[in-house]
């Protein structure tokens, strides 16, 4: 007997209140998080693997302007972009990543050729800018990724005294990120997560996105799990990597174990922002501890939702 499919992903997590956004832009970001969900349903309804149906969705968002990630990126300090991005599948436990690259249109299908193509899990900076080269994928110039949007959030960013975006009580306290979590037919799960980081992040700052185990995890024996937020809280709380280890050793159901460690672990050290997550029986989460999250998940019944603020779900016919 086939396994139920599951699909969930996220936009970013944050300040997101009724009110903050017009009615149009709501409307458009519905509109991409519903497009991205059927890039990966259409995959897994074909049979195709849940890190190809991950990968499908995450590839929709980063072609978005809207996501902070491929096109859309926020700008660095020295106003350039820098993505991160990983992808792993819960089979085998195999997992490729990249960090701080700049030329991938897609960093997502970076990370995917670091898994298949390389025997590595993690390249960062040049080495990865030039692995990515050598690869069979499209190669932009950095300033292919500017947006006035981004650049208007940058230049805010530099006048502010607080340069550091994401500080408690910093001016921007919306955060970016997008990632998918996906269950295929054989029982595979899988987690894919791409981001351009924090507004202004310099030094080579790398966020938990591309850290297997803390912005991105998957595991046949518990659950797959794609992160968005405040990323050195996330790196120290291993979070994506602590949910599915309460599922292993405690046997906590999917949406205990991102609660606990969303609404505890995290918010215990100060940390904001929330996850998607899927596990191998087809169960869906997700959990934030922020006022509102970019989101969309297919129901057990196949019925399609999106949301943005806490009390929202708009399902699609
Ligand atoms: N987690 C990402 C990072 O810290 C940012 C985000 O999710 O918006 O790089």
């Amino acid at each position: 007997m086939n396994t139920p499919i599951a699909i969930a992903l996220h936009g970013g997590a944050g300040v997101l209140q009724p009110g903050t956004l017009s009615g149009a832009d709501e409307d458009l970001v519905h509109g991409a998080l519903l497009g991205a969900l059927q890039a990966g349903l259409k995959v897994l309804e074909q049979g195709g693997s849940a890190i190809d149906a991950a990968q499908a969705s995450v590839v929709e968002l980063e072609e978005c302007p809207w996501f902070n990630a491929g096109k859309g990126a926020v700008f660095t300090h020295v106003g350039d972009h820098e993505m991160d991005a990983a992808i792993m599948s819960g089979a085998q436990r195999e997992a490729g990543a990249v960090a701080g690259i700049h030329h991938a249109r897609n960093p997502i299908k970076a990370a995917r050729a670091v898994l298949d193509h390389s025997d590595h899990v993690l390249l960062a900076g040049a080495g990865a800018d030039q692995f990515v080269a050598e690869q069979n994928l499209e190669y932009v110039a950095n300033d292919w990724f500017d947006t006035e949007l981004r650049r208007r959030q940058w230049q805010a960013h530099r006048s502010a005294p607080d340069t550091l975006s994401l500080e408690p009580g910093g001016i921007e306290r919306k955060f970016g990120t997008v990632g998918a979590v996906a269950l295929d037919r054989l029982g595979n799960v899988a987690a894919a997560t791409s981001t351009g980081g924090i507004t202004n992040k310099r030094f080579g700052r790398i966020g938990d996105s591309p850290l297997i185990g803390a912005g991105t995890w998957a595991d046949n024996r518990s659950a797959a799990i794609s992160a968005t937020g405040h990323g050195e809280f996330f790196i120290r709380c291993a979070v994506a990597h602590d949910i599915a280890a309460r599922m292993r050793y405690s046997g906590d159901s999917l949406e205990s174990a991102c609660d606990a460690v969303v609404r505890g672990e995290l918010l215990a050290l100060g940390g904001s922002g929330g996850v998607v997550a899927v596990s191998p029986r087809g169960e869906t989460a997700l959990v934030f501890n922020t006022p509102g999250m970019y989101r969309a998940w297919r129901d057990v019944d196949g019925g399609l939702h999106t949301a943005i603020y806490a009390e929202d779900d708009r399902l699609h016919g």
